[in-house]
């Protein structure tokens, strides 16, 4: 630990909002990562110092000397969760300890400094407090928060940095499907793996995502919404999506996932769709699955339904698979009864509109 578990924030409010008109405006379509509230959060680094100087302050861009560390060698980590309101009208996030324990576990991973599990939970309480308005009032939208830390010292020596700094940006987003959910088709990408053993897979690293934009492309290219990864080495077994972890479901309504070794984000989703599915009397096997097995499994009708799961979008059904050889899609290529109920169980834990179990909602 890197001290900083007690911090008290600075609150310096923004002295020029937005106003309540154009804010109303924005809110009414916000899309997804384009607006941004008033606020953020800052909390610096050193090195013999610790984490110091935490406040809330207006949003403003960050001055950054061009020898900045993360500019050259990435040393960057973030994570993403959602703000959203519940029907008695108070403010809830999804197992936001969760994110902090993995943010943690990415900073270790880029051997950056850890910031105190407090300290993380606290700074997005900060953020959402002082801008609540912010949040949108509709049944699905929900207000997108993004911590990260990024390597700030000025120095071109390749070694970890001895300077860092910690933010939260605050987003509203709208409904992730404005027109319902929808299957999405997926691209197993024959050209580009993710992550290797002994790489930085399980970490929430922008590296990660700067290397998968190519084989995104590819997808897009190939006529499919989404990136398929797998394995980088035996290129056989599928490992996750390029924003998502994926199950499959089976005929005698097990679930099955890949596990987790070390090459895929452990997803906070993921996690909670074991536990539920698990509650719910299914059988969960975390174990790999090849390409051909599911290819297999779909023709044969052993593999049922599948989908992709994460923050953003929850639970989404994969209709059609694509991949260099050939195209298949899962049973009808519609969404599953399996996969549906338990989008409908946790979206409506995370709403507030169904019992919490797990103590999941804070
Ligand atoms: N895999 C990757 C590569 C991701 O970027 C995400 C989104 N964070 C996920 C899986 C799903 O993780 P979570 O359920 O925690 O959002």
């Amino acid at each position: 630990m890197s001290g900083g578990d007690n911090l008290d924030f600075e609150i310096r409010p923004n002295p020029a909002p937005v106003g309540d008109a154009e804010r109303a405006a924005l809110l009414a379509n916000p899309g997804f990562g384009r607006i941004f509230t008033d606020h953020m959060v800052t909390v610096r680094y050193a090195d013999g110092k610790g984490w110091y100087e935490p406040r809330v302050e207006a949003r403003a861009p960050i001055p950054m000397d061009p020898a900045a560390a993360v500019l050259h060698y990435a040393q960057e980590i973030f994570e993403g969760l959602k703000a959203y309101t519940l029907p008695d009208s108070g403010v809830a996030m999804f197992r936001p300890d969760a994110n902090a324990a993995r943010f943690a576990e990415s900073a270790q991973r880029m051997a950056m400094p850890q910031l105190p599990v407090e300290t993380f939970l606290r700074s997005l309480h900060e953020i959402i407090k002082i801008d609540r308005q912010w949040i949108p009032q509709s049944d699905e939208g929900s207000l997108y928060l993004r911590p990260f830390a990024y390597a700030s010292e000025v120095f071109l020596g390749v070694r970890p940095a001895m300077e860092y700094l910690y933010l939260v940006i605050a987003s509203p987003v709208g409904p992730y499907f404005s027109g319902g959910v929808k299957p999405v088709s997926v691209w197993v990408t024959p050209d580009y793996t993710r992550a290797a053993p002994g790489g930085t897979g399980a970490a929430k690293c922008g590296g990660n995502y700067a290397a998968g934009l190519s084989a995104q492309a590819e997808a897009i290219e190939n006529g499919c919404d989404q990136v398929v990864y797998l394995d980088a080495v035996e290129r056989k077994y599928i490992d996750e999506l390029g924003g998502m972890n994926v199950f499959f479901v089976l005929d005698d309504g097990t679930l099955v996932t890949p596990p987790l070794t070390g090459t895929i984000l452990p997803g906070i989703t993921r996690d909670s769709v074991i536990k539920l599915a698990g509650r719910a009397g299914h059988k969960v096997e975390e174990r790999p699955v090849s390409l051909e097995e599911w290819r297999t499994g779909a023709a044969s009708g052993k593999i049922r339904e599948a989908f992709a799961c994460g923050t953003a979008a929850v639970i989404t059904p994969i209709g059609t698979v694509k991949s260099a050889d050939s195209q298949f899609t899962v049973a009808d290529g519609g969404t599953g009864e399996v996969t549906a109920a338990l989008r409908k169980q946790l979206v409506d834990i995370q709403r507030g509109r169904a019992e919490d179990p797990f103590g999941w909602v804070h």
